[in-house]
């Protein structure tokens, strides 16, 4: 590489975030820290800044922006952006080669949005903002002829198994998923698990909300529509199999009947490093997988009883354009209603199911009407009694 790659990292201090630090940090040469972002880790984000003597950063929590302004925790050669805005104005005026979007939530596509419009690269690790705007997002990435790389480790998967194949050929992709936490659970007893086992993930050290997503299978679901946008599938293109060592990532089925797949031991390190090199390659000092052992792999199709979050991804993708939205806007309040013990494990889908089965939406698709059916559907799911449902 002739000069260092510019990043800027949205959720510097998440799992995602410190992975890509990581890796930065190995690299001196071939990348700069040009931008960093937390929500309310106001010291964590100080501490990176230091270390990668990072000139701008947001704290995209107002009070927490308030604090840190107040204590002074940041060094005043560094530009400082705060509140709601925060992310979109330090991508505004900061000039990057590539974004790596490593926040929860949807709050990423209009930052995304923005540093498309700008001409960046995109490494997502963020599922939710291709569920939310999976269409605004694809049709911005063509009109700018940038590249948009997955680091969601199996979308990294399908697409390293795409390279070099003509897509036309292409039957079907088989995304892997590990099961969850619960997922030696009799399924009577699911509706008993507590939050905190619900973040147990036997394989992955991820964030909170992913490992709970990862538990209900919601994160499979939405990473089925994620598939659907980034390689412009039908639903019935995208299958998944249940493989509980998280070894094999993916798998790419041709129509010859012919199978790729891309293996690597569960670390998203693979993922990200692939994303910041790409198309280069470089060594990586994690464990490979040692062919010198003898091990297995199993594979087995998902029991949707157990799994109804699945389901429910397919009948989203049926509602488009809005299924998406609503699907991921009904599980995140789920999720959050789940951690605060308002509701059971088992009570997350039906939210999903009874949100996307009523929320009215209009003919027209603008990123606009996107929005209110985001928080339309938040209130909706809010407010209801599941036992009722
Ligand atoms: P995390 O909870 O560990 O970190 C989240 C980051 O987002 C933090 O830096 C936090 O400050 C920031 N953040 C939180 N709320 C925010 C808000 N309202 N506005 C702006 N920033 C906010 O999460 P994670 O596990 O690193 O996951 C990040 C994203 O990557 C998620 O979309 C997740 O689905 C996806 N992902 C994660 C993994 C993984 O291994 N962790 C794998 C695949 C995909
Ligand atoms: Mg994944």
């Amino acid at each position: 590489m002739d000069k260092a790659k510019r990043i800027i990292l949205l959720g510097a201090t998440g799992s995602i975030g410190s992975n890509t630090l990581e890796i930065i940090q190995r690299f001196p040469e071939d990348f700069q820290l040009v931008g960093i972002s937390a929500h309310k880790k106001c010291q964590a984000l100080a501490q990176i800044a230091e270390t990668f003597q990072v000139p701008s950063i947001a704290l995209s929590d107002e009070s927490a922006y308030q604090s840190a302004v107040e204590a002074k925790i940041f060094s005043k050669d560094s530009k400082l952006y705060g509140g709601d805005q925060a992310l979109h104005q330090l991508i505004e005026e900061t000039q990057a080669d590539i974004l790596v979007v490593a926040i929860v939530g949807t709050h990423a596509l209009s930052p995304t949005l923005k540093a498309i419009e700008k001409g960046f690269d995109i490494a997502l690790a963020n599922k939710e903002l291709l569920v939310l705007g999976g269409s605004f997002v694809t049709q911005a990435i063509q009109e700018k002829q940038v590249r948009l790389l997955p680091i969601d480790s199996e979308h990294n998967a399908i697409f390293q198994c795409l390279h070099g194949n003509n897509t036309k050929d292409l039957k079907s992709i088989i995304l892997t998923a590990s099961g969850g936490a619960c997922r030696d659970t009799p399924i009577d007893q699911l509706q008993d698990i507590t939050p905190h086992q619900a973040k147990q993930h036997p394989n992955w050290s991820m964030g909170a909300k992913i490992t709970i997503d990862s538990a209900t299978m919601a994160n499979k679901g939405l990473e089925i529509i994620e598939a659907r946008w980034l390689f412009d599938l039908e639903p019935h293109q995208i299958k998944v199999t249940l493989h509980p060592e998280s070894i094999v990532h993916s798998f790419v089925q041709w129509i010859d009947g012919s199978v790729l797949a891309q293996l690597s031991p569960p670390s998203m390190t693979f993922a990200i490093q692939h994303c910041l090199f790409y198309p280069d390659k470089r060594a990586n000092p994690k464990p490979s997988i040692d062919f010198d052992k003898s091990f297995s792999l199993n594979f087995a199709p998902p029991d949707l009883k157990r799994y109804p979050c699945l389901e429910l991804a397919y009948q989203a993708l049926k509602q488009e354009p809005y299924g998406g939205a609503i699907y991921n806007a009904a599980n995140e309040i789920a999720v959050q209603r789940f951690v605060a013990e308002e509701i059971r494990f088992t009570d997350i889908p039906k939210i999903i199911e009874h949100t996307l089965n009523n929320i009215q939406t209009p003919n027209t698709h603008t990123l606009a009407s996107l929005l209110k059916i985001d928080q339309d559907t938040r209130d909706f799911a809010q407010q209801l009694d599941p036992k009722k449902l």
